[in-house]
């Protein structure tokens, strides 16, 4: 019912963008771009409004609230996003409790929208974080086998909301699960070169568990848990140096979305590297960057992991 009115709306929209652009370039100004059909879809973080980028391309309009390098554990909404939230006739965010701030948000009154829960398409792993408490891990898009199920729910939200694309978001997904399917294959691979006894993963928060599960490279110890929100304490950090030694490992990861400073102090006092590049754990890198999309930042992890620790 709501799609029947969108679209028969979405065609006198259409019109009057044609009649308005022609008006427009006749006396030369711009138009604006605030309703041109459209569907308005938000999503929370960086590595699903890259896949919905790649699904919806030119056929939405696509908000990212987190950018770029921002830690969604930790964020805190700003009125910006209700706004936007409000606005949106679907919202995709991760899930298994990743944004927290958002999900809030999210979950409130005023908020209308169709809404999908992304990540949690993915089985999760069920964490132990004390207690005799497990929490579901939200980093499910470490194995690529779920972000292409997570493609896969992309493209059926974004149809749901704009049947008339079906065949553009359909073969959109077609031509990025093949990507995927390649990136996993190829992930696989490289990490198979590292010898198997210096294959294992330091990193600084726990958001690596389906990648070393997906790509067999066993985590041998983090600095905090799978949200960021704790401080460690100088015990955490001993112990952590303690279990670096014991690995024999050559290098231990910094993450571009957490202060690397204490991880830094790891590598020092258990005498191992701090490789050179940041992983990218709970974001995609900046635009431009060598990391500026799902594939790149899986890419570029892979990349970092597999130099750091097969050398020496
Ligand atoms: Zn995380």
């Amino acid at each position: 019912m709501k799609a029947l009115t969108q679209s028969g709306g979405r065609f006198w929209r259409g019109l009057l963008g044609v009649l308005l652009s022609l008006s427009v370039s006749a006396c030369g100004q711009t138009g604006s771009d605030a309703d041109d059909g459209k569907p308005d879809v938000v999503a929370t973080s960086t590595i699903i409004a890259d896949l919905a980028q790649n699904i919806g391309k030119d056929e939405i309009d696509l908000t990212s609230i987190l950018q770029p390098g921002t830690d969604p554990h930790v964020y805190e909404p700003v009125p910006k996003d209700t706004v936007v939230l409000e606005s949106a006739e679907l919202i995709l965010y991760n899930g298994y409790n990743l944004e927290p701030g958002l999900i809030k948000l999210i979950e409130a009154a005023g908020v209308k929208a169709e809404k999908l829960a992304v990540g949690e398409v993915a089985e999760p792993l069920q964490l132990d974080e004390g207690g005799n408490q497990t929490v579901p891990d939200p980093h499910v898009w470490g194995d690529v086998e779920n972000g292409i199920k997570m493609a896969i729910a992309i493209r059926d939200a974004l149809i749901k909301i704009s049947p008339q694309d079906k065949e553009k978001f359909t073969q959109n997904t077609e031509e990025l699960v093949k990507q995927l399917q390649e990136l996993d294959n190829s992930i696989t691979q490289q990490i198979a070169t590292i010898p198997q006894d210096k294959r294992k993963l330091i990193t600084t928060h726990d958001a690596f568990q389906y990648y070393g599960r997906a790509y067999n490279i066993p985590i041998a110890g983090t600095l905090i848990g799978i949200s960021t929100e704790e401080q460690p304490s100088a015990q955490t950090v001993k112990q952590l140096v303690e279990e670096v030694k014991k690995t024999g490992v050559k290098a231990i990861f910094a993450e571009t979305t957490i202060n690397p400073a204490l991880i830094k102090t790891v590598a020092q006092e258990a005498n191992v590297k701090l490789a050179s590049q940041e992983l990218y754990s709970d974001s995609i890198g900046a635009p431009g960057s060598e990391a500026d999309s799902y594939i790149k930042m899986m890419q570029s992890n892979t990349r970092t992991i597999v130099e750091a620790l097969s050398k020496g």
